[in-house]
């Protein structure tokens, strides 16, 4: 056999490009604005980025500045961006601007910094022309917030502070009636093969003031290796932080797993840690791979995501530890 015949395929026989995978049901408009960009050869970086802010757009209840408020009753937004060269920024504690995400790609390419935070994030966004929104909550988060007063207990169970205020979010209840956290995630490989990433949420409701979950710390709510893959989480960012999840889910590709049995590991972590706790909570990790191969894993069941390439436009649901 002649040497040509050896020659290994450039990429895996199963490569599809591009790819965008995102967190959530609500990750499917978020999927359609991020393709608009991917399939007409543009960056992976600027289809991220605009897909956060159509959700940041909309009123959700844990993102943008529509989204459930701290215990003080005051929204704090948190965000980050992470590109094929590692290049990053991040905003967390952000108040009164529409759109972190775009903060946070400035942090990136305009300072030598990678995260501002609380008044700090707010001057800088300020500074370079975004505009101070009102401190109004939206009818929905208003609603929800006089509910949660009324016994201001902050459990932070399997989706517990949803099931406290029925009514204003029904979109982001599953036909079975679970509930569930809404931080939006998402990765996507371009055309070119380059990988990034944005996570953008209001956090956990009724969080402490000045509290910073994991979805803008790099390597937590977000992590980007162009030469192995990508990976974004949801639910009780604690916990995500305390095992570096997303950096770890990509290390776990790294070495081989595919990126459901990367998220799947990352979830084990948790688990194996502390199994009666686990129990109550609830985390997912979703994972694309250099190869345009994604998948996914949760603690608990109702994590779903949403996928967008040339060959599909869905919502999966993932699988589940307990
Ligand atoms: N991970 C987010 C946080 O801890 C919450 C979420 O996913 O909804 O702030």
């Amino acid at each position: 056999m002649g040497l040509a015949a050896l020659k290994l395929p450039r990429f895996s026989p199963t490569m599809q490009r591009p790819v965008v995978v995102s967190t959530w049901d609500s990750g499917m408009p978020v999927n359609a604005e991020a393709w608009k960009i991917l399939s007409t050869k543009g960056k992976s970086l600027d289809a991220v980025e605009a897909g956060a802010i159509h959700i940041e757009n909309t009123i959700n209840c844990c993102v943008g500045l529509g989204g459930y408020p701290d215990r003080d009753g005051i929204v704090t937004l948190d965000a980050c961006i992470m590109d094929e060269k590692a290049n990053c920024g991040a905003v967390a504690g952000l108040e009164r601007i529409k759109h972190p995400i775009s903060v946070a790609r400035k942090v990136m390419e305009n300072t030598p910094h990678v995260i501002l935070v609380g008044q700090g994030a707010q001057q800088f966004a300020l500074q370079n022309g975004f505009p101070l929104e009102s401190t109004e909550l939206s009818a929905e988060a208003k609603e929800a917030y006089q509910q949660w007063l009324k016994k201001s207990q902050y459990k932070p169970e399997v989706n517990i502070e949803l099931k406290q205020n029925h009514g204003p979010f029904a979109p982001h209840f599953f036909d079975d009636g679970t509930l569930n956290h809404d931080t939006m995630g998402l990765v996507a490989l371009d055309g070119h093969g380059d990988l990034s990433g944005a996570v953008t949420t209001s956090g956990m409701a009724y969080k402490v003031h000045g509290r910073v979950g994991d979805s803008p710390i790099i390597g937590a709510g977000l992590f980007v290796d162009n030469e192995v893959g990508a990976a974004t989480s949801s639910g009780l960012g604690e916990e995500v932080i305390r095992i570096c999840g997303t950096h770890t889910v990509v290390e776990y590709m790294r070495h081989g797993y595919s990126p459901e049995a990367a998220c799947k590991k990352a979830c084990d972590r948790i688990v194996n840690r502390d199994p009666e706790k686990a129990k109550s909570l609830q985390v997912g990790f979703l994972a694309l791979n250099k190869f345009g191969q994604y998948g996914a894993y949760a603690i608990q069941d109702g994590f779903v995501f949403s996928v967008k390439s040339e060959t599909e436009n869905q919502i999966h649901k993932s699988k589940f530890l307990i």
